[in-house]
């Protein structure tokens, strides 16, 4: 990558890739498999009409910052909404992070977290992982003092590996981000599907941003709408650097309509963690595969099979790989749960292939 006019030090960039394989059964991207309830369409399709295309939306989303500060029991000026929770994230960098900072996050985390690193000029600071892919809550501890890092990024459940670090570890990180003023970013992009958040943690500690989006659990990740947790003061500056018009209007009425009937969500949710489970236990049982319990709706695993990917996608399946480069990605591999004939349709094929 790189015309001449590419700022030098991204030359060597890698952006974050993402292969379209149309055919195949889509099981790559942490998505959901459900498509959103008709009654939520039909509430959507009468809401069109009353939308003013013309016009630019609220910068401020007020009427969804409100309704998301109720849904999870906090106050509007504690939300801010952006495109997606990436762009959350970009903000984050964008208000908080200077030339030469040091990012701490874990090894195996969500690919954001370095290309974002990388694009603000950030020192990263890549936390090692144990034998069970896991962050020892004492390496963060360490981190923290030895090397004072402006940002420490988490992912709960993680993204890919579906483990969460236990709320406790992650009070004993707290404490000592509290004490070095260093702020945590908790990206609970996933957290709906561990049935648990730590928002209620944000009222004690006034370094911490937790990150939420529509994408996963409330199936709308084509509308881009995610948003941030914090402080007043921390969500003044979000607020403050963001683009005027961040989120759209159609997203910004369609986000609230979905949380008006999130019971429907809630249901999906219930479906989507009984067959994580049953496809962990199948997983789990296959030879030259070993899997890694997870918390949110994929499962991570790494494979002896080398063509695995190939032998897949031609039984039309796409799941994702993290083969290439780092070593702890070696035939490692994520899939995400689908619908349960879909889950079949993976199980078959992983029998076939391993057996
Ligand atoms: N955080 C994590 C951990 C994710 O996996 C994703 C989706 N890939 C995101 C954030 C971004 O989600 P959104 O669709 O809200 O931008």
């Amino acid at each position: 990558m790189g015309s001449r006019f590419l700022r030098k030090d991204l030359g060597r960039f890698s952006p974050y890739i993402v292969n379209n394989y149309p055919n195949c059964i889509k099981l790559d991207a942490n998505e959901n498999p459900f498509e959103l309830p008709d009654k939520i369409k039909e509430m959507i399709s009468l809401e069109v009409y009353n939308i003013p295309f013309r016009l630019y939306p609220d910068p401020n989303a007020s009427l969804l910052r409100e309704n998301i500060a109720r849904y999870i029991g906090v106050d509007k000026n504690n939300i801010a909404v952006g495109n997606g929770s990436d762009e959350i994230l970009q903000i984050i960098f964008t208000a908080f992070i200077d030339e030469g900072d040091t990012v701490m996050y874990p090894a195996l985390s969500f690919e954001m977290f370095g290309i974002l690193s990388q694009i603000f000029r950030a020192r990263s600071l890549v936390l090692d992982l144990n034998e069970e892919l896991q962050l020892d809550a004492e390496d963060v501890v360490q981190g923290l003092k030895r090397y004072s890092p402006k940002i420490f990024l988490l992912c709960r459940p993680n993204n890919p590996t579906g483990w969460s670090m236990k709320t406790d570890d992650v009070i004993a990180v707290l404490e000592e981000s509290k004490r070095l003023d260093t702020m945590v970013v908790i990206d609970e992009a996933y957290s709906e599907f561990a049935r648990e958040s730590l928002i209620g943690l944000l009222s004690d500690y006034d370094n911490l941003i937790i990150l939420h989006t529509f994408s996963k659990a409330f199936s709308l990740a084509g509308l881009r709408i995610g948003y941030a947790i914090s402080n007043e003061d921390i969500i003044k500056d979000i607020m403050a650097v963001k683009l005027p018009y961040n989120v759209d209007i159609f997203s910004q009425r369609v986000a609230s309509i979905v949380l008006d009937y999130r019971d429907m969500i809630e249901e999906r949710i219930d479906e989507i963690l009984e067959e994580r489970e049953r496809v962990y236990k199948v997983l789990k049982n296959l030879p030259r595969l070993r899997v890694f319990p997870s918390q949110a709706n994929f499962l991570f695993f790494y494979c002896e099979k080398d063509s695995l990917m190939e032998e897949l996608i031609h039984r039309g399946i796409k799941i994702r790989s993290f083969s290439g480069g780092n070593t702890l990605l070696e035939k490692a591999y994520r899939v995400t749960i689908g619908k349960k004939e879909d889950n079949d349709k993976f199980l078959t094929a992983m029998e076939e292939i391993l057996h």
